[in-house]
């Protein structure tokens, strides 16, 4: 079973807690953040399998969203 690469951008989010690497390690869509809420356009909302961070203000290009 191949592990998901964690991105720095999401160790940024977990602040290198080993306790929450771990829970990602076995949980790896809780920690993704959702690339249809990253364009505001998720239609899952709190059923979302992956993260919809609320303080999400920019895109992996570093574009703001908003
Ligand atoms: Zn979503």
């Amino acid at each position: 079973m191949a592990l998901a690469k964690i991105s720095q951008s999401e160790l940024e989010l977990m602040e290198d807690d080993q306790a929450i690497i771990d829970l990602y390690l076995s949980d790896p869509a809780r920690f993704t953040v959702c690339e249809f809420y990253k364009m505001g356009q998720c239609k899952f909302g709190e059923e979302c399998a992956y993260m919809h961070p609320p303080d999400l203000a920019l895109d992996d290009e570093g574009n703001d969203i908003y």
